[in-house]
């Protein structure tokens, strides 16, 4: 890898809901020279507690679907037979069902049917008193949520060179599907925050082996580890057989809680024992990336 590339550290979850963001926020706080990317373009929350002031917005066109030259129309029908989604009557398009396959395209006789592109969604860079944001919010019903990643992540870097910041730091995206693969692909290294339940130990294997799929190292995170100690035993075996280092555990404590509602990063926020082990948890993550190469 270039050294001139800025580090990218991508901070996951096997599911919404465990602290995942309220990490990001915190390192947000205590890391150096660096651009914020909120890659949870879904149900991006990110921008709550960084309270971003928008510089520039974009508009993200991510999908196709069709267009139909009613003059051309002769109503024959045919699209309407073929759409397996029932998203088209005679050339009139619904499009909260089209799924922009195209097969209406290639099958009309008189070529009234055109294949454009579909607003997704919206993106933007923000200034925020940590530096700049990147984040974007994708359009209702909207699903292509991978390329959508794909265009902050290119735009983070874009940034981070022009201003020569020397790490990315990403709030990724729930679960395992499309959007966290674009969020992954090329970072350094990945940091999984989970919960002591059971579904939090599944999620978390889930997403440990997608890591070991991509050849990312990755640190873990036990947030509340104090709700179930045995199931945080479990998680800890886990990692040392999966060479996966534990690099927290925070126990569950109401003023994390009473931070994000007065939208604040936990640094932020009267919370002292948490901000101790968030200090280190940051502190040992950055020693790892800078080691990267
Ligand atoms: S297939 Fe073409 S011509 Fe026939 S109804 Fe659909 S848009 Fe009209
Ligand atoms: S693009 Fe596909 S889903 Fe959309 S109307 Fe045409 S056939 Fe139906």
């Amino acid at each position: 890898m270039d050294q001139n590339e800025p580090k990218q550290l991508a901070i996951v979850s096997g599911k919404g809901g465990t602290g995942k963001t309220t990490i990001a926020a915190a390192f947000a706080s205590l890391a150096k020279n660096k651009v914020m990317v909120d890659c949870d373009v879904d149900a991006a929350d990110l921008h709550l507690l960084l309270q971003p002031k928008i510089v520039t917005q974009d508009k993200y066109f991510g999908g196709r679907s069709p267009h139909v030259d009613l003059d051309l129309c002769t109503q024959c029908g045919l699209c309407t037979k073929v759409c397996r989604f029932n998203a088209i009557d005679n050339g009139v398009v619904d499009p909260v069902s089209c799924e922009g396959c195209g097969f209406c395209f290639h099958i009309c006789p008189e070529s009234a049917i055109t294949m454009e592109e579909a607003f997704s969604g919206d993106w933007y860079i923000s200034d925020t008193s940590y530096g700049p944001f990147i984040h974007a919010r994708l359009g209702i019903g909207e699903e292509n949520s991978g390329k959508l990643v794909t265009v902050v992540r290119k735009k983070a870097v874009e940034i981070a060179k022009e201003k020569n910041l020397g790490l990315i730091l990403i709030d990724g995206p729930p679960g395992i599907g499309c959007p966290v693969t674009a969020s992954l692909t090329g970072v350094n290294l990945i940091l999984a925050v989970t919960e002591p339940t059971l579904s939090g130990i599944h999620d978390l294997e889930r997403i440990l082996k997608l890591t070991e799929h991509f050849k990312i190292p990755s640190m873990v995170c036990i947030n509340k580890f104090d709700i179930n100690l045995e199931n945080s035993q479990q998680i800890i075996s886990y990692c040392d057989k999966n060479g996966s280092k534990l690099v927290g555990r925070i126990p569950y404590e109401p003023k994390v809680v009473e931070a994000l509602v007065n939208r604040k990063t936990v640094m932020d926020h009267p919370c002292n024992e948490v901000q101790g082990i968030v200090q280190k948890m940051w502190e040992e993550v950055e020693s790892v990336l800078r080691q990267k190469a």
